[in-house]
């Protein structure tokens, strides 16, 4: 079989030997004990041609976060980890911040599409000498506690509270949040965003196109590994080979997705170790993977949902093959952590509306 990046034309000339040793978990994320490299599958030329993608990755993914991570992630001293946690505290690594349209505080938005942004579900606090915070906003998991605790850190005292909500039950969650942090505040309603709003180059944006390319190529790797049915020659999969490959493609391959990747976690419970999450999923009409990374007890980043074709196969079919990989109490062994399959893996989609953003000021 050749590389199965010699379809469809004009990817790979299919000349270099296969690679007997393809990572789709990059290994700049840690060695992982009972991993399966990808075997004679892809060309060492585009092993090499990845190499560089993951370059991206593990530098966008913010390398020293990483290691900071990973070097704390065996420490029994809790006092420790907080220190770490709380200055990041509820904002995912991959967030970014960028100034509101038309006003004078930042929010977090999230990518949709390969170039696009939209704001993330979020409360965003703003102090009376004009600093404001914002962090991100989970159903059943925000409390005032950790908004608190969160803001206490940032030093923000919150005189104003924009709500920014992406349905209804979000809004009325948030509501009864600043009823509580901010008894006695008047609300009024702004604008809602137009779709595809303009937002200014003070947007800080570690997201790259190669760092999408990176994230499509280790769930692609990750369901050639998992799916051995499919040689991954079939047509299906020419879009996201493609995107891979050169950055082109139709549609968008990479979604930003914001359900916890776990049952646990959509029932607002919390990670015990730091890890990774990587599924792939097969339906009746298409395949996708959802992979999540460094993802821990204080921090959920976002979930990627990759598109990665119709299903070409005849029969119909559901499966999913979900694995964890945790990082051990002690990192300073031969490995870093290990592969543990995931029994549930659940696709959760939800519908995301305009945002309409609520603002509540104190008197
Ligand atoms: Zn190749």
């Amino acid at each position: 079989m050749p590389c199965v990046y010699t379809a469809p034309q004009g990817l790979c000339d299919g000349t270099a030997p296969l690679s007997r040793n393809e990572h789709y978990l990059p290994r700049a994320l840690g060695n992982f004990r009972d991993n399966e490299p990808l075997v004679d599958r892809i060309c060492e030329n585009c092993q090499r041609r990845f190499a560089q993608l993951e370059d991206v990755f593990a530098h966008n993914s913010s390398e020293a976060f990483f290691r900071e991570m990973v070097g704390r992630v065996g420490r029994k001293n809790h006092r420790n980890k907080n220190i770490f946690y709380e200055p990041t505290m509820g904002i995912p690594p991959l967030a970014v911040l960028g100034r509101h349209p038309g006003h004078e505080f930042e929010i977090l938005w999230e990518p949709v599409g390969q170039t696009g942004f939209r704001p993330m579900s979020q409360l965003v606090f703003i102090g009376r000498d004009g600093r404001s915070q914002a962090l991100p906003f989970r159903r059943g998991v925000t409390n005032a506690d950790k908004i608190r605790r969160a803001l206490a850190v940032h030093r923000v005292e919150p005189a104003q509270i924009v709500a920014v909500p992406n349905s209804d039950e979000e809004a009325e969650e948030m509501q009864a949040l600043t009823d509580e942090l901010l008894p006695g505040g008047r609300q009024t309603e702004m604008a809602p965003l137009v779709d595809g709003a303009q937002i200014d180059g003070q947007m800080n944006a570690p997201l790259s196109a190669q760092y999408l390319r990176a994230v499509a190529k280790i769930a692609f790797h990750y369901f050639l590994n998992y799916f051995p049915q499919f040689s991954g020659l079939e047509g299906e999969f020419d879009n996201i080979k493609r995107f891979i490959y050169t950055g082109q493609s139709e549609g968008q391959v990479v979604l930003a997705e914001h359900q916890p990747f776990i049952l646990e976690l959509q029932a607002g419970g919390q990670l015990k170790r730091w890890g990774h999450f990587l599924s792939a999923e097969i339906t009746e009409r298409s395949i996708e993977a959802r992979v999540q990374f460094f993802a821990g007890p204080p921090v959920q980043p976002f979930v990627w949902r990759i598109l990665i074709g119709r299903n070409p196969a005849r029969i119909i079919y559901n499966e999913a093959i979900g694995y964890a990989f945790l990082y051990f109490e002690d990192v300073g062994g031969d490995f870093h952590g290990e592969r543990v399959p995931l029994r549930e893996t659940r696709r959760v989609l939800i519908p995301r509306r305009q945002p309409i953003l609520k603002v509540y000021r104190s008197r």
